[in-house]
C-alpha cells in the first residue's frame, strides 16, 4: 500500500513539518458530517469512506506539495464526489454510441432479452443440481451441452467462466505435467503468441498452466514443416491461437487448422484452437460476405481440432463464458480435471447462455443484441441516422453543427480485426472541441459513449437502439446546458 494513503490516516501520526497544516484539515467525522450537510441523500456509511479518501488525499498532497495549497472548499468536494462514487451502482449503464458492437469497456455484448433468463435464475431457487425426477444429484449445465453440439457439430462441449479459463483447462487437462511425463511441451506459432486486453498473454497462461511453450516460424511466416521439427517425446500439444487484436499482411504465412490436425493426428498429438470470438451463425451466409471465415464455429469443429474453444461474449452475444467444443475424449478428460471446478460458470450465466442458445436453434436471431447490431442492413441505419439527426437538429436549435453521414467501424472486443462495417452516423461539432462535448455527454446522467473523431463527435447508428435517442438527446441537452 502506498504509505502516503493509510487507509485510516487518523492513526499514523503526522511528520512533525506539515503538522500545522494537516490541523487545518477538518477530522473525519466532520467532514463526513458537512459532506452528509451538502448531500442529505448520502448514506452515513458513504459520506465516512469519501471524508476518510478525501482526507488521506489532501494529506497526501500536503506531504509531496506546498502544505497552504489545500483549501477546505476542494477537500469537501472530493470526499462528496468520493461518497457519490461509493453509492452509485455499479456498473453503470450507459449508451453505446460508439458503433463498436462488441465494446471491451463497454461490457463486451449486450444480453437483450436473455438478462432477464439470468435475472430469474438468480432471484430464487432453481434444480441447478437436481434432477426433479430421481430427486438425485443432477448435472449443472444440462441441456446447455446438448444445445452446444447441436449448434457446432461437435461430438462432446462443456462450457466453464471465460475463454481464458477455457484455455487454462485445455493447456493443463491436455499437456499438463504428470507425474511420469514430466514438463510437456506445446508448440505454438511465433506469430500467434498474442496479447489480448485485459493482460491475457498466450506465453503467461502457458506458464501458469505448467507448460512448456515451444514457439516455433517467425513472426510473419510459420510452415507445418516449423510444427514438424519441433515435436518430440514431450510434445502435449499442438496449439494454434487467433490473432484476435491484430492483423497480418505482407511477406505472411501460417498453417491453417486443418493442416495442422493432419500433423496431430499423424503423431497422435492432440491439437486445440483457441478461436477466441466465433459463432453459431454463418454470418457470410446472411450478408456479411466479407467476415472471415473462421469465426463460423461449425467450420472449424469440422476441421477435426481435439478442442475449439471460445468466449461466450464476443460475437455469440451471449454471457461472459468459455465455450469448449470437441472430441468427446478431450472434453470428457477436461470437464473431470478438478480444476474445471475452480473454473466452472456461474448459475446466471449458465441460465443466459442456454437462453441465447436456444434463440439461435429458433433462428430468433433479432433477439440477440450483438447478432441483430451485426446483420442490420446499412438502409435501416440510413433511416434511423436521418432521424436522429432531424431530433438533434431540433435540441441544438443551431448552437452545434449538426451532419448525418456514410461511416464505417470496426467490431472490436477482440474478435474480427481488420473488418468493419458499413454504418451511418450522426456528427456533432462546436462547444469548444470534440473531446470536451464528448466528456459532457458521458457526465449526462444517462452517460452516452460516442467516437470523437478530428473536430466531431459521432453517434454511430449501428449500436444505438430505438429506444436510444431519447437518451442521445437528453445527453446533448445537459452538454448544452453545462456550457452555457
Ligand atoms: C478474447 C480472447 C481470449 C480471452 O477470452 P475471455 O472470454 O475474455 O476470457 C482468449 N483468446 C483469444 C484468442 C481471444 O480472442
Amino acid at each position: 500500500m502506498d504509505p502516503r494513503s493509510p487507509v485510516n490516516p487518523e492513526e499514523h501520526p503526522d511528520e512533525t513539518e506539515h503538522r500545522d497544516a494537516r490541523r487545518a484539515l477538518p477530522s473525519v467525522d466532520r467532514l463526513a458530517r458537512q459532506v452528509t450537510g451538502m448531500a442529505g441523500d448520502l448514506p452515513g456509511w458513504a459520506a465516512r469512506a469519501g471524508a476518510r479518501e478525501a482526507v488521506a488525499a489532501a494529506r497526501a498532497e500536503m506531504a509531496r506539495s506546498d502544505p497552504a495549497g489545500i483549501d477546505l472548499a476542494t477537500v469537501q468536494t472530493a470526499a462528496l464526489t468520493a461518497a457519490r462514487r461509493l453509492v452509485a451502482p455499479q456498473p453503470r449503464p450507459v449508451v453505446n454510441a460508439t458503433g463498436v458492437v462488441l465494446h471491451t469497456n463497454l461490457g463486451r455484448s449486450p444480453l437483450g432479452a436473455a438478462a432477464a433468463a439470468a435475472a430469474e435464475a438468480a432471484a430464487g431457487y432453481s434444480d441447478l443440481e437436481l434432477d426433479l425426477v430421481s430427486g438425485r444429484r443432477g448435472n449443472r449445465l444440462g441441456s446447455l451441452v446438448d444445445k452446444l453440439v447441436l449448434l457446432s457439430g461437435a461430438q462432446a462441449a462443456y462450457a466453464c467462466n471465460n475463454n481464458a479459463s477455457a484455455l487454462l483447462l485445455a493447456l493443463d487437462t491436455l499437456a499438463g505435467e504428470t507425474a511420469t511425463s514430466g514438463l510437456r511441451e506445446v508448440i505454438v506459432s511465433r506469430g500467434e503468441l498474442v496479447e489480448i486486453g485485459g493482460s491475457f498473454r498466450v506465453p503467461d497462461i502457458m506458464a501458469k498452466a505448467g507448460v512448456r511453450l515451444v514457439e516455433v516460424g517467425s513472426t510473419n511466416r510459420t510452415h507445418l514443416s516449423d510444427y514438424e521439427r519441433a515435436i518430440g517425446p514431450n510434445t502435449g500439444m499442438l496449439l494454434k491461437v487467433h490473432r484476435s487484436n491484430f492483423e497480418q499482411s505482407g511477406f505472411v504465412a501460417e498453417v491453417g487448422l486443418g493442416e495442422l490436425v493432419g500433423l496431430g493426428r499423424e503423431r497422435g498429438i492432440p491439437v486445440v484452437e483457441d478461436l477466441g470470438s466465433g459463432t453459431f451463425v454463418d454470418l457470410r451466409a446472411r450478408g456479411l460476405t466479407t467476415i472471415p471465415e473462421e469465426t463460423y464455429v461449425p467450420s472449424r469443429v469440422a476441421m477435426g481440432a481435439d478442442i475449439v474453444c471460445l468466449s461466450g461474449d464476443k460475437l455469440l452475444g451471449g454471457p461472459q463464458a468459455g465455450l469448449i467444443v470437441g472430441t468427446a475424449e478431450a472434453v470428457n478428460a477436461m470437464k473431470a480435471n478438478p480444476l474445471a471446478r475452480a473454473l466452472r460458470l456461474d448459475k446466471m450465466g449458465i441460465a443466459a447462455l442456454d437462453w441465447v442458445l436456444t434463440a439461435l436453434l429458433d433462428d430468433r436471431l433479432s433477439e440477440i443484441p450483438v447478432v441483430a447490431q451485426l446483420l442490420e442492413p446499412v438502409d435501416s441505419l440510413e433511416a434511423r441516422a436521418k432521424a436522429l439527426g432531424a431530433a438533434l437538429e431540433s435540441v441544438v436549435g443551431g448552437k452545434l453543427d449538426v451532419v448525418v453521414a456514410t461511416d464505417c467501424a470496426p467490431v472490436g472486443g477482440g474478435s474480427v480485426p481488420g473488418f468493419e462495417l458499413d454504418t451511418w452516423v450522426v456528427e456533432l461539432r462546436g462547444l469548444r472541441g470534440a473531446s470536451r462535448l464528448a466528456g459532457l455527454l458521458r457526465a449526462a446522467p444517462a452517460p452516452v459513449v460516442t467516437r470523437v473523431r478530428d473536430d466531431a463527435v459521432v453517434f454511430d447508428l449501428r449500436t444505438l437502439g430505438d429506444g436510444d435517442a431519447e437518451a442521445v438527446e437528453a445527453a446533448v441537452q445537459f452538454a448544452l446546458t453545462q456550457s452555457a
